[in-house]
């Protein structure tokens, strides 16, 4: 490897300590309990491949039970204070901000990450719970005269009902509480199918947020091996009103054919496949510490993460090669080590997609500046790789590779990079550095993406409003709209 290979430290000491911690049941009901049919999923450290623990994989009947138990608290947590929930999201910060070492060293166990990420990831997690206990004691209506005259409108929010959350593996505790958080402001109760490579993080969330003072049965979490007939039969369950998925975009459209089935309210947080546009007069130690961040945040998987560097011709050079010596110096291990930059990816599916996808670009012509290869050691590491001059028909141009590796396409005119940039189903997010903002703000409207980071390499912020348009999604999380989509709205028309 290019970088250096940091051996892992103490940290994994304490971390199989914390992982021994987590209750291994299912959470129903407030309680923790086994799968009806005594199913397990093991849970992998993906820097070493071995299994960590085992917790309960729900089945249908428990699915059920779930439902019921989220049905059964649901008038009371509807009809609960607003202050009052505002109160236990406000506990439920605090006890994350208290435990973000702790919740950190659990993530990298189970997902990999490296630990600073995790810390970021748990600082982030816990502001949803904090900018929803703002937002809950803040659910405003309005009331009109009607043309006519003769009576008023009056139109006010009320929670949608039961609501299935859907989390995926890479941001294991901010998937969830960017669901939870405003669906408990909003007064709804939740079911909680997280990942099956990450279960411990949401059951240490489950314990923390009865901890908080959650009732009973507002909030239950049920890993399942199983996802497919599991989340169907969740959201077959009468009294399911709401989806909020986040995922991949195939998981995605099959989960809105089913919500379709029983005309669900449904939010969707999809794929990616984020551009990165340089140009000629972009700060280039700027422009690189953002490629930095867009790329390497959670090591290059997340669905921000920036998927195409569409550079212009003349500081291409200048910035591939200071782009690779920043990538070159991270160095790469265990995620629980200390000093490590870039932990292993999440399994072994994930590495061989990402070396595949590089194999592709060098065969069609592209030349590795750094990196390149996967590692032959235990844990599923991929070197952390800038690809210079790839071809436009490049499948890693076309896909998203949710790993350490940033393409680099040259352009020579703007609007050729501009069409490149939207040539593609997803539209999530883009990135542009310029110095000029008009040419920015010009860029930015024209960019098919839900968000876009004009001279910042993140844009992911508990408080404005995240999601993409596409194939990237339907919906918003986060800011006040966050919360809108776990309500309807109810319009009364009244005589006074
Ligand atoms: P995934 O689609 O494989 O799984 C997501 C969730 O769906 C998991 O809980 C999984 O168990 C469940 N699932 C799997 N098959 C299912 C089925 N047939 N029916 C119902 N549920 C099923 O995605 P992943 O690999 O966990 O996560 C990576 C993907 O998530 C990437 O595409 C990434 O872009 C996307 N993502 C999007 C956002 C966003 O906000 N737009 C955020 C994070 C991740």
């Amino acid at each position: 490897m290019s970088t250096e290979q940091v051996v892992r430290t103490e940290g994994i000491g304490r971390g199989a300590r914390l992982v021994d911690a987590v209750p291994t049941g299912l959470f129903v009901a407030g309680g923790w309990r086994e799968a009806s049919d005594g199913a397990t999923i093991d849970v992998i450290d993906p820097a070493t491949e071995a299994t960590l623990t085992s917790v309960a994989s729900a089945s249908e009947a428990d699915a059920v039970v779930a439902v019921g138990a989220a049905e059964a608290s649901l008038g009371e947590w509807g009809r609960t204070a607003p202050r009052r929930r505002s109160e236990i999201l406000r506990r439920a910060f605090d006890l994350m901000t208290e435990r973000i070492d702790d919740l950190a060293l659990l993530i990298s166990m189970e997902n990999g990450k490296a630990l600073a990420d995790s810390v970021a990831e748990v600082r982030y997690a816990a502001e949803f719970f904090r900018w929803y206990a703002e937002e809950a004691v803040r659910l405003s209506g309005s009331i009109q005269p009607a043309p006519s005259g003769d009576y008023r409108i009056v139109v006010e929010h009320q929670p949608v009902g039961v609501a299935v959350l859907v989390t995926p593996w890479n941001f294991p505790a901010a998937m969830a509480t960017r669901k939870i958080g405003p669906a408990l402001a909003a007064g709804c109760t939740v079911v909680l199918k997280p990942a099956s490579d990450t279960p411990l993080t949401a059951l240490a969330l489950a314990g923390l947020l009865r901890e908080a003072g959650v009732p009973d049965g507002v909030v239950n979490v049920l890993p399942a091996h199983r996802s497919g007939a599991v989340v169907r039969t969740l959201l077959d369950q009468p009294a399911v009103r709401k989806v909020s998925f986040t995922g991949s975009t195939e998981v995605g459209i099959s989960v809105l054919h089913a919500a379709a089935d029983r005309v669900l309210s449904s939010s969707m947080e999809l794929g990616g496949n984020a551009p990165f546009l340089v140009l000629a007069d972009a700060d280039l130690d700027a422009a690189v510490a953002g490629a930095m961040a867009a790329k390497m945040r959670n090591g290059g998987e997340a669905c921000t993460a920036a998927n195409r560097f569409y550079v212009h011709e003349s500081v291409a050079d200048e910035f591939g090669a200071r782009f690779a010596a920043a990538m070159a110096k991270l160095r790469v291990g265990p995620g629980y080590a200390d000093g490590v930059d870039l932990g292993p990816l999440v399994n072994a599916a994930a590495r061989t997609k990402v070396h595949q996808l590089v194999q592709d670009a060098l065969a069609r012509g592209a030349r590795a500046r750094t990196g390149g290869r996967a590692p032959e050691a235990a844990g599923y590491y991929f070197e952390p790789t800038v690809l210079d001059d790839v071809a436009g028909d490049a499948e890693i141009l076309g896909q998203e590779i949710f790993g350490p590796v940033a393409p680099i396409v040259r352009f020579t005119h703007l609007d050729e990079a501009i069409e490149s940039a939207n040539a593609t189903e997803f539209g999530l997010v883009s990135y542009i550095y310029t110095a000029d903002l008009a040419e920015g703000m010009r860029t930015a409207e024209a960019l098919q993406t839900g968000m876009v980071g004009l001279n910042r390499g993140v844009v992911s912020d508990p408080s404005a409003p995240f999601g993409g348009i596409k194939h990237s999604g339907l919906g918003r999380e986060g800011g006040h709209d966050g919360m809108l989509e776990y309500t309807e709205r109810k319009y009364i028309a009244t005589s006074w």
